[in-house]
């Protein structure tokens, strides 16, 4: 009996200390944990095109990034900027209000084409187009045009295609923004814009609600990845769109972040992390995680990529999306 308690004791004992390690372990991780911000399909993507709505999105999504003082990058299709056809100031104002709050606009390509399914030189172009507007609104402020995101994370599917459209980027002085926290937000935001187009209030905010828990299972998914990968927690680069889910929700977002120890960073400080540099020769044909390409390229097997959180069945089913 005696020996029972003592044995009783002694666990509780282990316990305690353990538990202890591990939680300053976590805090000590936690402090130093790093996120960039980048919003990408701007001014808006939205199935609400109407200037006042697209204006009300913008204004409230950008308060949000104002008050949790990210400093975010918004990445443009400036084929978004048109009116039946002809450049439209009222749609450019959208991106003026990106650089007046002191953020940094990107190229996005002109119209969102598809680099799998799009020759090489016509995707090119579109590049090339897309660069008119963003370019001179940066100029204005003494900045200039610098990152470039492919549309879908489609790099090339075959690595001749990839490097040389990288080898296009440089000369054309960009930067590619890689993601690293992949997710599927527009599925949640596809369904939240039509809950709204309905009216339908209640599943809004259903969908609102499942959105941060599955972003942080996707947070503490990408953390210990990395962790996997590189043996630490690389500054990671968040993947979002400019859109009605945001506006309404990204507030709640960065609350989540700071609660796991985020401070937010520039797209230029995360890429300082040396994880950056890793080599990435994946020219498969989904657009997905560089923390993936480089586990890929470092020939991981299937285990290392199990347990990524998918999106729940009601978001899939009431966006209409069969697959992720
Ligand atoms: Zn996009």
């Amino acid at each position: 009996m005696k020996t029972k308690f003592l044995n009783a004791a002694l666990t509780c004992l282990v316990v305690f200390f353990s538990t202890v390690r591990v939680d300053a372990q976590i805090s000590a991780v936690a402090k130093d944990r790093a996120v960039a911000v980048t919003f990408d399909d701007l001014p808006v993507i939205s199935l609400r095109h109407d200037l006042a709505s697209q204006s009300i999105i913008t204004r409230k999504l950008l308060d949000a990034i104002k008050s949790n003082r990210v400093p975010a990058i918004g990445f443009v299709n400036e084929n978004k900027l048109l009116t039946d056809g002809t450049l439209d100031e009222r749609r450019i104002a959208f991106l003026r209000m990106w650089l007046d709050e002191g953020l940094e606009l990107g190229n996005h390509s002109f119209s969102h084409p598809d680099l799998h399914s799009t020759p090489l030189d016509v995707f090119k172009q579109d590049v090339i187009r897309g660069e008119e507007v963003t370019s001179r609104l940066l100029q204005a402020k003494g900045r200039t045009l610098r990152y470039f995101r492919h549309p879908f994370l489609h790099t090339g599917n075959s690595l001749e295609t990839k490097q040389h459209f990288e080898e296009f980027l440089k000369e054309r002085g960009y930067r590619i923004a890689p993601v690293t926290i992949d997710n599927s937000e527009w599925i949640f935001a596809r369904a939240y814009d039509l809950a709204m187009q309905r009216g339908d209030k209640q599943l809004m905010k259903r969908i609102g609600r499942s959105y941060i828990p599955y972003m942080e299972q996707k947070f503490a998914y990408f953390e210990q990845q990395s962790m996997a990968l590189f043996g630490y927690e690389m500054k990671q680069i968040l993947l979002l769109h400019a859109n009605a889910l945001n506006a309404d929700y990204f507030h709640a977002l960065a609350q989540m972040m700071k609660k796991r120890g985020y401070n937010f960073i520039t797209l230029d400080e995360a890429l300082t992390d040396k994880a950056y540099t890793s080599p990435d020769t994946y020219a498969g044909p989904t657009g997905i995680t560089w923390i993936h390409r480089w586990a890929i390229t470092a020939g991981k097997d299937a285990d290392f990529f199990k347990g990524e959180p998918s999106t729940p069945a009601f978001v899939m089913k009431e966006a209409g999306v069969r697959a992720e």
